[in-house]
């Protein structure tokens, strides 16, 4: 049975080899997706290595798991076995894990370089963990960091949607970490002081490249000259990224409402994207409401290829509804979704009870004026807003300041 590796494939360890499934012993330990990451708490400073079992393509609950046993402080090596496939392996990485053992069947159907991209061989957790990802980016040639700590990307993708908005894709350091949802400072190199703004990251965490979803804004210091890039051309991305429209900001609870308008789509492009929201909801409503229909074109695309992704296409078509508004051309459906959620029309059309804070959790992104209504609304069902520190029922962020 081959490892994965950051650097490739290669043979399991002989002292490693004896871990058999379910076997624990006082410096290894197999576990089943379902274990309980508390149960282990005060064993995880001595075990060396942690064995992750994936029953199926399609359960993810063995990501989240290792999450939690790094959340724990879990510093030792954590691998993933069975059915995890390529297209999950940078998220596994994410997650914490160091390398996927998997079958020989798999590796001849994928094999390594299915794995491991010239492009954008992520660092393992535990190399960043003990500092050796400079080391392993120098090897990889990761020539764009600049002295001032900002990444020169390059533009690999362009999607020019109307005369006022479009998308475009750059290359993704490899030391770069953010969470589905968060944002980035953005700039272009066409002076000598960039203008940076703020920009949410519309790819999840585990993509190999990181998407932006953009406004044009005529004579906009930034999008006067960022409207025109094309492939090849150089982006450059802030080290840290942030933000609340993150997962972990709200606590547990059975449906997510994702609320957008205009650009505010970006964040939930990503978040819809992601395994981990999924896992914690048992459906997610994402509305998006714009003045035209063309304006809606790049959240129903997002949605389609949710629906299509590898990693979690399958948990999006059973869980993921699309509900997009017009505001100003005539449609099917007409109106802001304050209103929506007013007249009980949200709820009526997608056989849904009206918010209430037991069963649901949500995140705003829009104007100032949307933001402050929908939030308004939340409230008064009783549901109370959440932050990184302190998870809540919602969380909001502004898609731009006026
Ligand atoms: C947390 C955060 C995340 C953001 N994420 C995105 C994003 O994913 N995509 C994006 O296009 N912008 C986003 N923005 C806005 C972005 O930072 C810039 O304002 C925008 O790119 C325009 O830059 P500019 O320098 O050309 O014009 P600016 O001087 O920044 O803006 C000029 C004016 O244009 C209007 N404006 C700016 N951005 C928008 C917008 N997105 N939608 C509608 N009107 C706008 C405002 O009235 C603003 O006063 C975000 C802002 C914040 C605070």
């Amino acid at each position: 049975m081959p490892l994965v590796t950051t650097e490739g494939f290669r043979l399991i360890p002989s002292n490693e080899t004896s871990v058999s499934a379910e076997s624990i012993n006082d410096r290894f330990v197999n576990l089943s997706g379902d274990a309980q990451a508390e149960a282990l708490r005060d064993k995880l400073a001595d075990l060396d290595l942690i064995r992750i079992e994936f029953g199926s393509f399609a359960d993810g609950r063995g990501f989240s798991l290792a999450k939690r046993l790094r959340n724990y402080g879990y510093k030792g090596h954590l691998r993933a076995s069975g059915h995890v496939i390529s297209d999950q392996f940078r998220y596994a990485l994410d997650c914490g894990f160091d390398d996927v053992e998997i079958s020989d069947e798999l590796a001849r159907r994928q094999p390594e370089a299915d794995w491991v991209s010239d492009r954008a061989t992520p660092v393992s957790y535990i190399e960043r963990l003990r500092g050796r990802g400079s080391s392993i980016v120098a090897q990889l040639k990761e020539k764009y960091v600049s002295q001032d700590g900002v990444f020169e990307q390059q533009v690999t993708h362009v999607k020019h949607y109307t005369d006022g908005l479009f998308s475009f894709r750059v290359t993704r350091p490899s030391s770069f970490r953010f969470r589905s949802g968060e944002f980035v400072m953005i700039g272009m190199p066409n002076a000598e002081k960039p203008i940076f703004r703020a920009y949410s990251i519309a790819s999840p965490s585990w993509d190999d490249e990181l998407e932006f979803y953009s406004i044009k804004v005529p004579d906009g210091p930034l999008t006067e000259h960022l409207q025109h890039v094309a492939v090849g051309d150089t982006v450059l991305v802030r080290k840290k990224a942030t933000g609340t429209l993150v997962a972990d900001a709200l606590t547990p609870a059975k449906r997510l409402y994702l609320l957008a308008t205009g650009t505010g789509m970006a964040p939930f492009a990503s978040l819809i994207r992601d395994p981990y929201v999924y896992e914690k909801f048992e459906q997610v409503v994402l509305t998006h409401s714009c003045r035209d229909h063309n304006e809606l074109t790049y959240g129903r695309e997002a949605v389609g290829r949710a629906k299509a992704d590898p990693l979690v296409g399958e948990a999006a078509q059973r869980k993921l509804i699309f509900y997009p508004t017009t505001t100003r051309e005539t449609g099917p459906r007409m109106g802001r979704i304050t209103l929506h959620i007013e007249t009980g029309e949200l709820f009526r059309s997608l056989d849904l009870p009206r918010f209430d804070a037991a069963n649901d959790r949500a995140m705003i992104c829009g104007s100032l004026p949307m933001v402050h209504d929908t939030k308004a609304l939340l409230e008064a069902a009783g549901l109370t807003e959440g932050s990184n520190s302190r998870p809540g029922d919602f969380v909001v962020e502004r898609a731009f300041v006026e």
